[in-house]
């Protein structure tokens, strides 16, 4: 402002009688809020003593050119009667009240009053309806119930590890099919490079992606009508038109087969048919040599499917005009039929397969159609399962079950490049990212900053947080915008929890960090909570705090007048 100018502000304020000159509660919008922008980024359960622990170029940046605090507390002064978890603590983040006002006291957020006591998204909305929202986060709850007024959101699964185990299953009540009304039905699974789907009834009704398994199937044996394991779980009913591909079928041949003109169907492509049962003749038809051709087209007799078990009994009258197999409750091990595993058949979980086959049961427990799971050895089994359900369950010999914080690592880089992306290509104004190894090598192994555990997940988390920034840097327009960094987190950790904390510093203490241009740099010196956050956010975005709105935040670090 000139000298001039303001002499003129202080003479007309004198003559208005006021010099409570508030220019922030204006009605009018101000016109640079447009360039006022937000990112939060939360990390959950991370201990301040363990965040100024790890070696983070990035966190150690923002602290020294913004403002921050280690002293922040999870609960507040008024109201603590909700546990010290995700639930509740993300909730005070996003609404900026406490839990007797947002309603949600644990994990099953019975009672949340996010309609009264919103996500800051829905305040900046009523103010600037034209200011994109963006919300990345890993943890569905904060998606499904707290995120509102989103204009681009996601959930981010956690990605498939190398070598997992593929368990892909479904109710088929949510297709509105009863597989076990003693009625024909067909189940196909098909994997298609590292694509895995389930069909039934000609009906894609799952599919899993990332299905990067290559190995053998082990043992001996393969079996209709069980696995390897004989029991309670064998197949009770009747079973028809089994099918082993070496080739993925397409979505055409998969509808043909569903309807069950295969067996006559001359013009059928047979090619990879590696082992077929369709119960037409005798037991003794269907386990002799027989002529198929592997996928380049090689003729190969069907050694691979010949039963080294006696056949139970064919009946007649099953199927659309077929005889099928009849497995009658019993659950030895003599039950169903056994197949010699030899090649090419072995080897059909090392690319692209098809399993599929018809079965009539009332059955309502789980039911294996075939497989030859025996708990370790490479499985691919095909089953029916309690509560109407279908089930491909693909199992390599040694399965890297380990490796769950691995791939909690990769989400969050997931989530940064996710949130890079939108920050060079769109024109957001309020971001939320959120990032969860810390909470989960927390839970896995401890929080501490004693735990290398959990300080490497700090620092990847850093990594990640640098990569957001740079790409926020990268914006054309970044000189003329206001960006401010928010930094927090839940709440801290003992051991290996964090439930019940209200009494254990550990845990209830948190650290903040507040990182702009708008920001004062230094100590936050007022006691912060988890509240602070929306209402510092908001009144950046909007340069203003509503008395109405309720908040029990308030603005912290900021420069006075932003
Ligand atoms: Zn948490």
């Amino acid at each position: 402002m000139s000298n001039l100018k303001q002499i003129f502000w202080i003479f007309c304020l004198l003559l208005s009688g006021t010099i409570l000159y508030t220019p922030l509660s204006a009605a009018e919008p101000d016109k640079d809020r447009t360039n006022k922008r937000v990112l939060v980024i939360g990390m959950d359960g991370t201990r301040p003593d363990a965040l100024l622990q790890a070696k983070t170029p990035t966190f150690d940046r923002l602290i020294r050119e913004g403002a921050f605090t280690d002293q922040a507390q999870i609960l507040g002064k008024r109201y603590q009667k909700n546990d010290t978890i995700s639930g509740p603590g993300w909730s005070s983040i996003l609404t900026g009240v406490w839990a007797d006002k947002h309603g949600v006291h644990d994990n099953d957020f019975k009672g949340k009053n996010y309609e009264l006591f919103p996500h800051f998204f829905k305040r900046l909305k009523r103010e600037r309806p034209d200011a994109q929202t963006v919300s990345f986060v890993s943890w569905e709850p904060i998606h499904d119930h707290i995120l509102s007024e989103a204009d681009i959101a996601g959930v981010e699964a956690l990605p498939r590890g190398k070598n997992q185990t593929a368990d892909l299953s479904v109710s088929a009540s949510k297709f509105d099919i009863e597989t076990r009304d003693g009625k024909w039905h067909h189940l196909l699974a098909v994997r298609k490079q590292g694509q895995l789907q389930l069909y039934l009834d000609g009906k894609q009704v799952a599919s899993l992606s990332g299905v990067d398994l290559e190995f053998p199937l082990g043992g001996d044996f393969y079996y209709l009508g069980r696995d390897t394991r004989a029991g309670q779980t064998s197949f009770h009913g009747q079973l028809d038109d089994v099918r082993i591909w070496k080739r993925a079928l397409s979505p055409e041949e998969i509808t043909r087969s569903a309807i069950g003109k295969t067996n006559t169907d001359q013009s059928r492509d047979r090619k990879g048919l590696l082992a077929e049962y369709t119960f037409e003749a005798t037991s003794e038809e269907d386990s002799k040599e027989r002529q198929f051709t592997d996928t380049a087209g090689n003729a190969f007799p069907a050694k691979a499917v010949s039963p080294a078990a006696e056949l139970p009994e064919v009946t007649s009258g099953a199927g659309s005009e077929s005889q099928a197999l009849d497995l009658p409750a019993a659950g030895t091990k003599s039950h169903g039929l056994r197949i010699a595993l030899t090649e090419p058949f072995r080897e059909i979980t090392r690319s692209d397969f098809t399993i599929e086959a018809r079965f009539k049961t009332t059955d309502q427990g789980r039911n294996i159609l075939f497989g030859n799971n025996d708990g370790k050895a490479g499985a691919l089994n095909l089953e029916l399962h309690q509560n109407n359900t279908v089930r491909v369950y693909l199992q390599p010999p040694d399965p890297r079950n380990a490796s769950s914080l691995e791939r909690e690592g990769e989400r969050d880089k997931i989530i940064a490049a996710k949130a890079a992306r939108i920050l060079k290509e769109e024109d957001p104004a309020a971001m939320f990212i959120y990032f969860h190894q810390t909470d989960a090598t927390g839970h896995a192994i401890g929080f501490s900053p004693e735990v290398p555990e959990y300080i490497s997940a700090i620092e990847n988390i850093d990594a990640c947080v640098n990569t957001v920034l740079k790409a926020m840097q990268s914006r054309p327009n970044y000189e003329n915008e206001d960006w401010l960094t928010i930094v927090c987190t839940d709440h801290g950790g003992l051991k290996r929890s964090h439930s019940k904390g209200h009494e254990v510093p550990e845990i209830r203490r948190v650290f903040l960090i507040v990182h702009g241009p708008s920001v004062k740099p230094g100590r936050i010196q007022e006691q912060a909570y988890l509240v602070d956050v929306t209402a510092t956010a908001l009144a950046h975005l909007l340069g203003k705090v509503e008395p109405q709105w309720q908040l029990d935040g308030k603005a912290v670090g900021l420069k006075a007048g932003d």
